[in-house]
């Protein structure tokens, strides 16, 4: 296994039967610390601060490990007024924040007119802040709009490459080829893209996430979320377990090996299905934290998965003790930019 870790840090990549072996492998320190070295070479310390602002729960589709699908009838459903999210972004900005992340349900009250104008909003307030939304597949043409008004980043995460699987995961009518196609039509048009997945959702298997990872060395991501699936307790997949702890940290360490110029955050989900989560995530090789800046009503009523954590450290107010833990996990808190290498205006 050693030589493995080796091999994957110098070479950024493995065959595939010895990164499988990788996977399968138990709790490394090599690897840890491997991975802790190559986020050091490209990023320093810095752990990047993203603001999340959840905009909408309301969604038109059905995800079935998703706490906000339509046929939850018992999810509480609100939506923010422009005016709501301005509200947001400017609290955001004193706090010093200097990237918004809007990521709602697929809520088609959210027209590419009505994106459009709260973008340029958020500019208008804080024009050197990035704009980075995770609002769901939408058409070329749209996405094309969003980053002409002026948005810079877009999360999709392609959930798994594997097709079968992909139908395991979502209602009848979702297909991996659609998502797929939004994510190099995201890249074609210019954004920085995130894409990732969840560890340990029902059915996945370690072929899997072996065909996840070949699917992002395809797509080359600037961004890569990973976090455990974490069962809601009103969706079809209520019984079955989360992920586990382990392997979600052992395959950001395997991520960011492949990918050392990657943003990677530690989740909210990986804090809430472990205590201390997010600082094992950092230390593993993730360098983003992303604190809920939305309203509290609404966080409250956000739910993807149970227990979400939605106050201390991973709330915006929690800055202080957000950046205590950072310091205590061996790194520093940056709330720069922090756009990937390559489409930084100013270096930070
Ligand atoms: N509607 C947007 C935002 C989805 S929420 C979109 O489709 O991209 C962001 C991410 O949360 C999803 O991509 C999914 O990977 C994750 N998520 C959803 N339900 C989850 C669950 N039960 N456990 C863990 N992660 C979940």
């Amino acid at each position: 296994m050693k030589s493995y870790v080796k091999e994957l840090a110098k070479n950024r990549n493995l065959p595939d039967k010895e990164l499988l072996a990788l996977i399968r492998g138990g709790v490394d320190e090599l690897l840890e610390k491997e991975a802790d070295k190559a986020r050091k070479k490209v990023f320093g310390d810095r752990v990047y601060i993203r603001g999340l602002i959840e905009i909408s729960s309301i969604c038109k589709n059905d995800c079935i490990y998703c706490g906000i699908r339509c046929s939850n009838s018992k999810a509480a459903r609100y939506r923010l007024t422009k005016e709501d999210i301005l509200s947001c972004c400017r609290a955001g900005k004193e706090l010093g924040f200097s990237t918004f992340v809007l990521q709602g349900g697929e809520d088609l009250y959210f027209t590419d007119d009505v994106l459009c104008d709260i973008i340029v909003g958020i500019k208008n307030i804080a024009p050197d802040a990035a704009v980075t939304l995770s609002l769901g597949e939408r058409s070329k043409e749209s996405y094309r709009r969003l980053k002409a008004a002026g948005a810079d980043r877009y999360l999709l995460r392609h959930e798994t490459a594997t097709a079968e699987h992909y139908e395991k995961l979502h209602p009848v009518g979702m297909k991996l080829d659609v998502r797929k196609k939004c994510l190099f039509d995201l890249k074609e048009i210019g954004f920085q893209v995130g894409s990732g997945f969840m560890v340990g959702s029902p059915y996945q298997t370690d072929e899997h996430i072996l065909r996840d990872i070949r699917f992002l060395q395809e797509l080359k991501p600037e961004m890569i979320g990973i976090g455990p699936f974490v069962p809601h307790k009103d969706t079809p997949f209520g019984g079955f377990q989360s992920g586990s702890l382990e392997l979600t940290l052992r395959l950001i360490s395997i991520l960011r090996l492949c990918f050392p110029e990657a943003l990677i955050p530690a989740t909210t989900a990986l804090g809430t299905i472990a205590e201390g989560g997010r600082e094992r995530g950092l230390q593993c090789g993730a360098n983003v934290v992303m604190p809920n800046l939305s309203p509290k009503a609404a966080r409250e009523s956000y739910n993807l998965y149970d227990n979400k954590l939605i106050t201390g450290a991973e709330s915006a107010e929690g800055l202080k003790i957000l950046e205590e833990k950072i310091k205590s996990a061996g790194y520093s808190m940056t709330m720069s930019r922090g756009d990937a290498p390559g489409f930084a205006k100013e270096q930070d």
